[in-house]
């Protein structure tokens, strides 16, 4: 079964539309989609465009793990994103919702595809969403949502992307917080406490605010029922359901002082149903919207750990934190670590000088994710790094020396290290077998081999 965004129609406006495949019967995904205009359109040289698709089917043997909220602004690279595939594994716990954004600044072209998959067995993992390359905020939910999932993020920039991409992820509760405020703890009162002298409980949560806040819809689904009634006053009952319209059971809203909603019509999550008060059993305390779940099969179940922050928080991404491709460490020893944080472990220790690749900067720009010479990968505080200095080439040079224009001897070619270019150029330095080099007309490149002594005539 295909399912589509239930807002689609407002997506067929965009070069592309997001389309989530359940079971890779529809074969029209942004990525398949995104690659067959490329090769029609006769953007980017095939030979390129099969790299790219070669590349992200590899990528996905190899991912890197973090915990969300994660994000990360994309290099340029000449000017063009890179294209590389960026690969991640995270673990999405039960009864969570994750969401991806992408954003890219004005003047941007091209775009970000975000893949997620799932598990895996011979055949690799099953991909389960595909979105991009127009920005996009999704979020992806599941019928089992009481089994954690293994999931793999990619992030690849379509071929001949120019300007400034970011991405991020987030893991979300799957109820939205239902009353429109910023205050510390506006929960007072939680569910199962005793209630008319404990010959009841308190089948819900109750959410303090001052009269008149508007109450807002947890979660997408239909609007059952609203009326009055002695113990709720004024409420509202909807049908909930998740992102994939699978059924999160029946939200109760209550003590309200207005009822805007109409019994019949759907509502989407974040939608006002009318206002916080303290209308039946609640008149003599403080207006509070008391917030309940009912299961079917289960009955009530407490609301919060399933509800998000009283904050929704805006996934927003900066572009402004693009960092050059190559840096090197800047202090005498600098810690490569497992997650963008200094609580986490510590993967190697680097010396001063190494140079390293940046693959991204991390959230808001104060750690880089980085690969070593070594192959290594892991992160490094921003502040430890700084532009490579200059050294006098020690690379190994004969008069067939390429200068290549990456750090692999099948990258293609610049041109020969000729006396030409040899003539006053200067070593930035060592990255695994490769010394990346600087020639005085401007030309930076990549001698590959060993380093030795040059034999300079
Ligand atoms: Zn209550």
């Amino acid at each position: 079964m295909v399912r589509l965004p239930a807002d689609l129609p407002l997506r067929l406006g965009l070069w592309i539309d997001t389309v989530v495949d359940r079971d890779d019967t529809l074969r029209t995904l942004a990525r398949e989609r995104a690659f067959d205009r490329l090769r029609r359109d006769d953007i980017v040289s095939q030979r390129t465009l099969e790299r790219w698709r070669t590349e992200a089917a590899a990528a996905l043997r190899d991912p890197h793990p973090i915990t969300a909220p994660y994000g990360e602004t994309l290099l340029a690279r000449d000017g063009s994103v890179d294209t590389a595939p960026h690969v991640f594994s995270l673990t999405l716990a039960a009864e969570r919702v994750l969401r991806i954004a992408t954003t890219a600044d004005d003047g941007a072209r091209g775009g970000l595809l975000v893949d997620v998959f799932e598990g895996g067995n011979v055949e690799g993992p099953r991909r389960i969403g595909a979105y991009g390359p127009a920005p996009f905020d999704e979020r992806l939910s599941f019928e089992q949502a009481s089994v954690d999932r293994k999931l793999t993020l990619r992030v690849q920039a379509l071929p001949g992307s120019t300007g400034r991409f970011a991405w991020r992820t987030e893991v979300r509760a799957v109820l939205d917080f239902p009353v429109e405020i910023d205050t510390t703890n506006p929960v007072q009162s939680f569910f199962g406490m005793p209630r008319d002298g404990g010959r009841r409980e308190h089948h819900g949560i109750d959410i303090f605010a001052p009269r008149g806040t508007p109450v807002l819809a947890a979660a997408d689904g239909l609007v059952i029922r609203t009326g009055e009634s002695p113990r709720g006053g004024l409420h509202v009952w909807q049908r909930a359901v998740d992102t994939d319209g699978v059924p999160l059971g029946a939200l109760y809203y209550a003590h309200m002082d207005s009822v805007t909603a109409e019994a019949g019509t759907h509502v989407r999550r974040g939608e006002p149903l009318g206002t916080v008060g303290n209308t039946g059993n609640a008149q003599t305390t403080p207006p509070h919207l008391h917030f309940g779940l009912y299961r079917r099969f289960v009955g009530p179940v407490d609301p919060l750990p399933l509800t998000g922050e009283r904050r929704v928080p805006t996934v927003t991404v900066s572009p402004t934190n693009v960092l050059p491709n190559w840096l090197a460490v800047s202090s005498t020893r600098a810690n490569l670590r497992g997650a963008p944080s200094t609580d986490a472990p510590v993967i190697a220790s680097l010396d001063g000088g190494s140079l390293l690749r940046v693959e991204a900067s991390v959230d808001d720009g104060r750690w880089a994710r980085v690969t070593v010479g070594d192959g290594a990968r892991g992160f490094i505080a921003r502040s430890l790094l700084a532009p490579a200095r200059e050294h006098e080439v020690q690379a190994a040079i004969n008069t067939d020396a390429m200068l290549r224009s990456a750090p692999s001897a099948d990258a293609p070619s610049l041109g020969r290290f000729d006396a030409d270019l040899r003539d006053g150029a200067v070593s930035l330095g060592r990255f695994g077998e490769a010394e990346r080099v600087r020639t005085t007309n401007g030309l930076t490149g990549w001698l590959i081999g060993p380093a030795v002594v040059p034999a300079l005539e």
